[in-house]
Formats: structure tokens, C-alpha cells, sequence
């Protein structure tokens, strides 16, 4: 009796004439999930099924399957012939010993003998007088058995349907850049980015020597993180050392933060098109800090042509902590290592600047010579 995992899609048969382009890329962002698991993947009318799997590696298989946008449901069961007996031994190790159950049939063989009320009927009768302690419950039934009767003279067999991650395929919503700090929000951001489709790259900005090799480190296993996701693994490092610390020494320092972001969105929008990126994505959420007034966002908007996508805009803290454990991010975003944004920062930053004064401020800067500076020490990490 073959063991297989059945994965069902979500909105991709939304798409119309564009299905078979999303059925491609959802077929080649599974295969990416499972490389390196033994395996077959196959697609079957509206399913897809893995198979020839070591079942030492069915958890993680599963984990895999679980993270992969796209994925609706999938469900863990047997794949077995077309007849009574062979569904009924599957139907045993798929059905609870005790409690009650009910049996489900969805019959795509239209040619198979019994219809899926009679198959429901038999296979619940041989299961009651199999096990004493079950008992039928049609309304709300503690266990299911579900059997599905393909045209292709096989019966898949399972007890549950488990919940995927939903979404669309990374790859059917062009591609972004997120800027990544070491925080909680970006990675969560970022993650959600995926899930609509979008392949994401990222770029964090660094202020070594002042943040250390551990900060960077950091970044990186955050990236490797959230490519489980996006299936991308993209980091690029720039330096804006250089460009702090002429801040610091050329303007008020209330505005720090909010002449760094400006910095940062230019840097970010130009390797964002030189790399097909059509969109920055941040993990600002709206007044969560100083610089996250519509204030704050409006400056750093100001300096960019390229849509800034905030996926957080509206969420609480106490959400986006809750995506970042579940992604399993959280623990990695904690650790206590040096932002940039942390060195030279103002004891009272500028929380509603106005226009005028940081054009004023950021005047007293070679802005198109720190940027060229700056980008002379782009690294590119492949993850
Ligand atoms: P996070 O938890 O993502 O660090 P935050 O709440 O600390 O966010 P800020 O530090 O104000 O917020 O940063 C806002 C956004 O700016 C971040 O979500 C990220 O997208 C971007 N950003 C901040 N610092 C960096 C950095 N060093 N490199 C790249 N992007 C950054
Ligand atoms: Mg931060």
C-alpha cells in the first residue's frame, strides 16, 4: 500500500486562461520545496500528488509542503486500486479505532460499480463490524475517512485535510526588493509579499565597523529564513557608514533617522531596477515608531518613483509577532545584535518633520556622491 501526500491549490483556478502558467510555477516552486527528499510529484486532475517518498521523511515532507504558497490543503493517506478490498485495508489505517467517523466519497470515476452513497454505506458497515468501538455520526462526526475515486483506476484514501499556507505561487506576482533590518517587522513583511505571488530579493543596510559581524550574520539567517517562503535566497549588503557619520557630523541631529531612510530608498530603488525589481517593500507599519509617522513615510516616499508596498501598514505589534513565530523567524529576530539605525541615534528624533527643513538639512550633503559611495560596496549574497 503506497503512501502518498495529496496537495490541493487555492486561488489559482481563479485565474482563468492564465491557469496553466500558475499551475507551472506552482509545480516548479513544489518541486524547490522538496529537492534533496526522495520523491516523485505528479499532477492529476486539479491535485497533486507526491509519491515514492522514504517515510522517515513524511514529516518533512509535510513541513515543506506546509510553507509553499499556493498550497489550499493537503491531506496524508494511501493510494490503492480501484477495489473494495484495497480500499478497505487503506480505509483501516487511515480510520480511528474508536469514536465516532463518517465516510465521505467523491466519486470522479463515474465507471466504478457503486455509487458514493453505496461506497459510503459499505466500507462504513465493514469498518463498524472491524472495530467495536466506532460509531457512525453523519451531523458531527469526530473523524473522517475520505475516499476519492479517480478515473484512472486508482481510490486515494485519507482521514483529514490539514490546513496549507494559501496564497499564490512566488513567481505569478513579479518581483520586489525588501529592505531587511535585523528586526521583527521586515522578515513578516517580506513573508507576506510571497504570499501574494511576489518573488522577493533583499537588501539590508549595514554600518559596519560600528555593527559587527554577528549583526550581519543575523540578517543573513533571516534572509535564509524567509526564503523556506519565497523560495529566493537574495541578500545584498551596502554600507552606509559613510553616510551616517556625514550626517552626523553636517546636520541636526533630531533628523538622522529621517535623512538615513532617505538614503536608504534611493540606494534601494536603484539596485531594485538594476535587478528587475519593481516594487520596495518595508516592514513599516504605521506610528509604531518615530519614523513611521505619515509624516516620516511621506519624506522617505518623496525620494522614490518605484511603489513602496508596506504590507504591515495596519497591523498591531502583537501581529506581526504572531506571524513572525509562526514563520519562525522570531527567535532569530530577537537576538540582541546592533542595528545601523541604532548608531548615532538622537535622543529626541524628529517625529512629524517638515518638508522644508529636512530639504534644508539634507542640503548640507553630497547626496549623489554618499550614494555612489555607498554602492561601491554592494555585496551580494547567495543563500
Ligand atoms: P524592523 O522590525 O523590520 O526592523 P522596525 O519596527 O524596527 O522594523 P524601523 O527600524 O523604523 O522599524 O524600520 C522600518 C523599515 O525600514 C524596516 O521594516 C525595514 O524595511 C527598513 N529598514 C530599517 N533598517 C534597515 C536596514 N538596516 N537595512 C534595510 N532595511 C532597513
Ligand atoms: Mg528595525
Amino acid at each position: 500500500m503506497e503512501k502518498i501526500v495529496i496537495i490541493r491549490y487555492a486561488e489559482i483556478h481563479l485565474k482563468g486562461k492564465n491557469r496553466g502558467y500558475f499551475e507551472r510555477v506552482f509545480s516548479v516552486n513544489l518541486e524547490r520545496a522538496l529537492r534533496g527528499l526522495r520523491h516523485e510529484l505528479r499532477r492529476t486532475s486539479g491535485r497533486y500528488l507526491v509519491e515514492a517518498f522514504d517515510e522517515e521523511e513524511l514529516d518533512e515532507i509535510c513541513g515543506r509542503v506546509s510553507r509553499v504558497f499556493g498550497v489550499h490543503s493537503y491531506s496524508v493517506g494511501y493510494k490503492v486500486a480501484s477495489e473494495m478490498e484495497a480500499i478497505f485495508q487503506a480505509v483501516k489505517s487511515v480510520a480511528p479505532a474508536e469514536g465516532t467517523f463518517k465516510v465521505e466519497t467523491h466519486r470522479a470515476d463515474k465507471k466504478f460499480p457503486l455509487t458514493s452513497m453505496q461506497l459510503n454505506a459499505q466500507i462504513g458497515g465493514k469498518l463498524l463490524a472491524e472495530f467495536g468501538g466506532l460509531k457512525v455520526d453523519v451531523h458531527t462526526p469526530a473523524a473522517y475517512v475520505y475516499l476519492d475515486v479517480r478515473e484512472n483506476g486508482t481510490t486515494l484514501v485519507f482521514g483529514a485535510f490539514l490546513k496549507g499556507s494559501g496564497g499564490m505561487p512566488v513567481g505569478t506576482s513579479g518581483k520586489g526588493m525588501l529592505l531587511i533590518s535585523g528586526g521583527i517587522d521586515s522578515p513578516v513583511a517580506g513573508y507576506y509579499m510571497a504570499k501574494r505571488g511576489m518573488t522577493v530579493e533583499c537588501l539590508h543596510f549595514h554600518s559596519y565597523p560600528y555593527t559587527n559581524e554577528q549583526a550581519k550574520e543575523k540578517v543573513v539567517e533571516l534572509s535564509r529564513i524567509l526564503s523556506r517562503y519565497s523560495g529566493v535566497g537574495v541578500l545584498r549588503t551596502v554600507s552606509v557608514t559613510r553616510i551616517q557619520e556625514a550626517i552626523h557630523e553636517k546636520c541636526a541631529a533630531d533628523l538622522m533617522i529621517t535623512l538615513l531612510r532617505r538614503f536608504m530608498y534611493r540606494i534601494a530603488e536603484r539596485i531594485a531596477k538594476q535587478n528587475g525589481c519593481q516594487c520596495l517593500i518595508t516592514g513599516e507599519s504605521l506610528g509604531q515608531v518615530a519614523s513611521q509617522t505619515i509624516e516620516g513615510i511621506s519624506s522617505s516616499n518623496a525620494v522614490v518613483t518605484l511603489p513602496v508596498l508596506r504590507p504591515l501598514i495596519g497591523f498591531d505589534k502583537e501581529e506581526i509577532i504572531a506571524r513572525s513565530q509562526a514563520m519562525g523567524a522570531y527567535e532569530t529576530s530577537v537576538l540582541p545584535f546592533e542595528d545601523c539605525c541604532t548608531v548615532f541615534l538622537p535622543e529626541f528624533p524628529a517625529i512629524k518633520p517638515k518638508p522644508s527643513y529636512i530639504l534644508e538639512e539634507e542640503a548640507k550633503l553630497d547626496v549623489e556622491g554618499l550614494i555612489n559611495e555607498a554602492l561601491a560596496t554592494l555585496e551580494k549574497i547567495t543563500l
